[in-house]
């Protein structure tokens, strides 16, 4: 089961169709509400399987982070930390540091996601946790560079 099955099954059990179309020119997805709780989501035909399942999700986000601003960027960034929690908990950020990822860009490479969804994911858990994310042995760090500490050796990765 791929990413693209899980948003299927998310919104099946929601019952929010997801429909390949393109609704307003130069946006790749929307949520539409009827305001009767009801909702529908669009997403562009010509995203590939796993770029869909990103902007599916990201819409899902909007249907669980109403809007509570007119602000648009704060109602994306809400849409974007909900996201964050299923796309990339710290447990897959020291995962993707294990396999040898250093930046942002090899981590968006390794998960198949945006890379600004990526930094901007990061820039977000270093802003409300500066000391640090603790999974299991290793301790996520962020300042003064992303990186993992194991709690039991000190060793850190990636190496300087
Ligand atoms: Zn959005």
């Amino acid at each position: 089961m791929d990413r693209y099955d899980s948003l299927m099954g998310a919104c099946n059990r929601l019952r929010i169709p997801v429909i390949r179309s393109v609704v307003i020119q130069g946006k790749e997805g929307m949520l539409f509400r009827n305001g009767r709780g009801r909702a529908v989501i669009f997403v562009n035909p010509l995203a590939s399987r796993n770029r869909s399942a990103y902007i599916g999700m990201h819409e899902l986000a909007h249907y669980y982070s109403p809007i509570y601003s007119y602000s648009e960027t704060k109602t994306e960034m809400r849409a974007n930390r909900w996201l964050a929690k299923f796309l990339l908990p710290p447990r897959l950020i020291i995962n993707a540091i294990l396999d040898g990822c250093c930046t942002c860009q090899d981590i968006a490479e390794k998960y198949d996601l945006p890379q600004e969804f990526i930094c901007k994911t990061i820039e977000n858990y270093a802003q409300t946790s500066e000391r640090g994310v603790i999974y299991k042995k290793w301790i996520l760090k962020f300042v003064p560079y992303l990186s993992i500490v194991n709690t039991v050796t000190g060793e850190e990765l990636p190496e300087r």
